[in-house]
């Protein structure tokens, strides 16, 4: 997942921005101060361009969090659980908990982004027609419609069809109530996606080969990301497949070694450390409970002078930020906070008691399993699985 630095929440949707926006923001300034802007309204002062250009970036930026905001809305009235939005340089990405239930519901959270694109274009084109009739600026008339121009861009590059873009997810839909296969379902959109994004790639780098046009780079990596993220979509319902109606509790390593929270690292390296060959120790208190998670590489933020002053509880990570799920909690509900964590450990607790931990190693052997056994009998019809709402810039 994109991380990236909370700037406050809307409708109680924590909102997040990559640094990589600024990126972003700065390319698109860029263009429109010194290219479009003094093409299409001459003779105004640099800095009144720079300032078009940096409000229509932002403008951008809101169109694309307007967007999210529907995927998101929707799917939450839809009862599905939504973590966060994350914008960044290739666009927005709404964070979903939970699958859609249904084919329907997938289809109107994946159409509502691009309907608010659609809505948002033809108010940035009426407000340019508007302001050009009323003798407005020419800059902001310019601004407007890039902006009208862009949302069209966003809605119609984003109903191509193909995961993850919405389109792809609207292709779901439609083979999932065709063939009422979710899982099967999911690997046709990927396969569409992969597609689409090895399609984008060759495009670009045509561009940049025949006509040295660098933009083309733009659409090389949004095709590289493109294709990336539907081979994870289809390894991903294919692994859910393998591990349909395996609980936690069946693939975890059961009673792993702990830390007590009172330990020093240097008592840590003296002991736990020389004995066991682990890469991460839960760290346990006194009276049983978990403290965090204690990563081996977190030992080397501690200075040597420090280390029989610092307590292992210190510089772990708290038990708040690290994964926890429950031993008899269905496998395939657990991997996406796997997926999250740095440590791509789950710790397994059942009321209260450190019973397991989940590590990479663990899922890998359960898929493995899962293969040589056979897809289980039933399909995965009613696994939920989480889908991020991706929505890409299409323009550079
Ligand atoms: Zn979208």
């Amino acid at each position: 997942m994109i991380d990236g630095v909370r700037v406050g929440a809307v409708a109680g949707i924590p909102v997040r921005v990559h640094w990589s926006v600024a990126l972003l923001a700065w390319l698109l300034s860029w263009g429109l101060a010194t290219v479009l802007l003094p093409e299409q309204a001459p003779g105004a002062a640099p800095a009144a361009y720079w300032a078009a250009g940096l409000l229509a970036a932002l403008a951008l930026f809101g169109s694309l969090l307007a967007h999210e905001l529907a995927h998101a809305l929707v799917a939450r009235r839809a009862g599905m659980r939504v973590e966060q939005i994350t914008l960044w340089l290739l666009g927005g990405v709404a964070h979903l908990h939970d699958d859609a239930p249904d084919p329907r519901t997938e289809a109107r959270v994946a159409g509502s982004g691009p309907l608010v694109s659609i809505v948002l274009a033809a108010v940035a084109g009426a407000g340019a027609l508007a302001l050009q009739a009323t003798g407005g600026a020419a800059l902001l008339v310019t601004v407007a419609t890039w902006l009208a121009g862009i949302n069209a861009a966003l809605a119609v590059f984003n109903l191509l069809p193909g995961a993850p873009l919405d389109g792809g997810r609207l292709l779901r839909a439609w083979l999932w109530r065709r063939t009422g296969d979710r899982e099967r379902a999911t690997v046709g959109a990927g396969r569409a996606g992969r597609v689409l994004g090895l399609g984008l790639v060759a495009v670009g780098a045509a561009e940049v080969v025949a006509q040295g046009d660098l933009g083309g780079l733009w659409r090389v990596l949004l095709g590289w990301f493109l294709h990336s993220a539907a081979q994870g979509e289809i390894t991903g319902a294919r692994t859910a497949r393998r591990l349909a109606g395996v609980r936690v509790g069946e693939v975890m390593t059961p009673d792993p070694v702990t830390v007590p929270s009172w330990l020093t690292v240097a008592g840590f390296f003296g002991d736990h450390a020389q004995r066991h060959r682990h890469a991460t120790f839960p760290v346990v208190a006194f009276d049983g409970t978990v403290d965090g998670l204690l990563a081996v590489t977190d030992t080397l933020r501690v200075p040597a002078a420090l280390r029989d002053r610092t307590r292992v509880r210190a510089i772990a990570t708290p038990i708040a930020r690290v994964p926890t799920a429950r031993s008899d909690e269905l496998l395939v509900d657990v991997l996406a906070r796997q997926r999250v964590a740095p440590s791509r450990r789950v710790l397994v607790i059942d009321d209260g008691r450190l019973v397991g931990i989940v590590a990479p190693g663990d899922l890998a052997r359960a898929a493995v399993l899962g293969e040589v056994r056979g897809a289980a009998p039933a399909p995965a019809a009613d696994r939920p699985r989480p889908a991020d709402r991706e929505s890409v810039a299409a323009g550079r």
